[in-house]
């Protein structure tokens, strides 16, 4: 079987990170969030880190050319050999030509799934979300809230706001979203590639992850 490329696509807040995670143990293949990778890169204080930090704060996009470097090494891992998940990128038209590029030699399918949410509830969603400080998991307020509030269920470190998750930023980063990063969706149609609209405003994660595993089942050629 064909290893698969799944571009979780959508804007900041949309649910990409809960699915990756999820769709990572069920499909059993790698999960790629550019964002984690740079907030890695941030927290070592490397030249990568040095160069992406202040961007990163005002919620703009880093050049193009860091994170496909970025996921040109990351891809090669042995652990994508079954395939990968790609959370937060492409986010623009170059970064999508480079990553046709990439796969173009390879045996791979390549399935987008776009999590639809409306505007205003991305707003609440992010301006509520919480993340440990110490392990990085996200929690909201009303979907996936923390068993005690304010601390992290897996390693009891009190939750702060992530620095880009401030309600000035996420205005950025949804300006950046429409106008750099929307336009990649039509790119994808165009480029012929399976493009499928899940509605994940009000649905649980699990349902959610249900629905797009059917999905890829299906452009697999498998019974549902
Ligand atoms: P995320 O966690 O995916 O929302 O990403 C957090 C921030 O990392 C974004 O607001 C950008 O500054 C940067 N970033 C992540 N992925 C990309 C990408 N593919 N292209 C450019 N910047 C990115």
């Amino acid at each position: 079987m064909a290893r698969l490329c799944l571009i979780l696509f959508g804007s900041p807040g949309s649910g990409k990170g809960t699915q990756a995670k999820l769709l990572k143990e069920s499909l059993g293949i790698a999960h790629i969030s550019t964002g984690d990778m740079l907030r890695e890169r941030v927290a070592s204080g490397d030249e990568i880190g040095r160069s992406v930090a202040s961007l990163m704060q005002a919620g703009e996009l880093v050049p193009d050319e860091t994170v496909n470097r970025l996921v040109e090494e990351r891809i090669e891992q042995p652990d994508c050999a079954n395939g990968f998940i790609l959370d937060g990128y492409p986010r623009t038209v170059q970064q999508a030509k480079l990553l046709a590029e990439l796969l173009v030699l390879r045996p791979i399918r390549t399935v987008v799934i776009h999590l639809v949410v409306d505007y205003n509830v991305i707003i609440a969603r992010i301006s509520g979300r919480r993340q440990c400080q110490a392990c990085g998991a996200l929690y909201g307020v009303t979907s996936n809230a923390p068993k005690n509030p304010g601390v992290c269920d897996k390693d009891g470190t009190s939750l702060g706001i992530r620095d880009d998750d401030r309600e000035e930023v996420v205005r950025e980063r949804l300006k950046a979203y429409e106008q750099q990063t929307a336009p990649v969706l039509a790119y994808f149609k165009k480029s012929g590639i399976p493009c499928w609209n899940v509605e994940a405003a009000d649905v649980a994660p699990q349902v959610i992850a249900q629905e797009i595993e059917g999905l890829i089942r299906k452009e697999r050629g498998e019974a549902a």
